[in-house]
């Protein structure tokens, strides 16, 4: 076990764990799947052939996760495969009759990354047989990715790659994981949304698109809109900019914006 248990984050305590594998190639495309995740952790238990970790065809898969390749670990058991762990998942194309709880990878992974603490296996069939009945019916959880019901088996790989990723955002966090990705610009306050709706009013006004003696339900419309988009000050600016020209346009006075975003315009 590599992962000292003290460290409770997910990157740290969840094993990758790949049974009887035939094809060297898919053990690097793993080790590749595994790093680009964050996660580190690979062991194979009984692999079909004997340079699993050094096959020219397992080192070119892998390309730059090479380092996970030389760390991991080959046993003969599963026991050995599983020592340390307090929770496990058999990963299968096949559901069976008897089997643990089915989750598809989402679930998994939340629960994972929230529920447990400890050192979390993932466990992986051969290409061609899948996982014998006799390792998934002592695992805790079977995990199917729900695949189109006429071709669900996916390349072990790829497999590993979907599950990798759920655990990685589920372990990232919503938060963190949407609004991390992409630029983001600085949040318009309250007051300046307000100021906008202001001059979008007279706006619209001007242009007698709104009837201030029965202006109906448009400004709130327009208001339930905006509150959805998370708007932000720049974007903000250019809908007070659009209220400006055209009540430039119509010929009225404008209203300034609270803190002095008319000069951008
Ligand atoms: N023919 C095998 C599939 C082997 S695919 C079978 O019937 O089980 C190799 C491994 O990739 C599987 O053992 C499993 O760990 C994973 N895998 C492939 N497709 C999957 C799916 N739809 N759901 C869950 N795991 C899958």
């Amino acid at each position: 076990m590599n992962s000292p248990q003290t460290d409770t984050s997910l990157f740290k305590r969840l094993r990758f764990v790949l049974v009887g594998t035939s094809h060297p190639g898919n053990i690097g495309a793993v080790a590749r799947a595994i790093k680009t995740m964050g996660f580190s952790e690979l062991v194979l238990l009984n692999p079909r052939f004997p340079d699993a970790l050094t096959n020219l065809e397992a080192v070119a898969f892998a390309s730059g996760a090479q380092d996970i390749l030389e760390s991991a670990k080959i046993v003969t058991s599963i026991e050995e495969a599983l020592a340390g762990c307090h929770y496990v998942a058999a990963v299968s194309a096949r559901l069976r009759e008897f089997s643990p709880p089915i989750l598809v990878p989402r679930a998994l992974a939340k629960y994972v990354s929230k529920n447990i603490q400890e050192p979390v296996a993932l466990v992986f069939g051969n290409e061609r047989y899948g996982l014998p009945n006799e390792i998934v019916v002592n695992c805790n959880a079977l995990i199917n990715i729900p695949a189109n019901p006429d071709y669900s088996s996916l390349n072990l790989a790829q497999a590993v790659q979907l599950l990798a990723y759920e655990c990685r955002v589920a372990e990232l966090g919503d938060g963190s994981t949407v609004s991390g990705i992409g630029f983001q610009g600085k949040l318009a306050s309250a007051s300046e949304i307000e100021g906008m709706y202001l001059h979008l009013e007279q706006a619209l006004a001007a242009i007698g698109f709104l009837d201030p003696t029965s202006p109906k339900k448009l400004m709130p419309r327009l208001k339930r809109l905006f509150s959805r988009t998370q708007l932000e000050t720049e974007e903000l600016n250019i809908f007070r900019g659009i209220a400006k020209k055209i009540l430039d346009n119509n010929g009225h006075a404008d209203t300034p914006a609270p803190d002095g975003n008319e000069k951008l315009f």
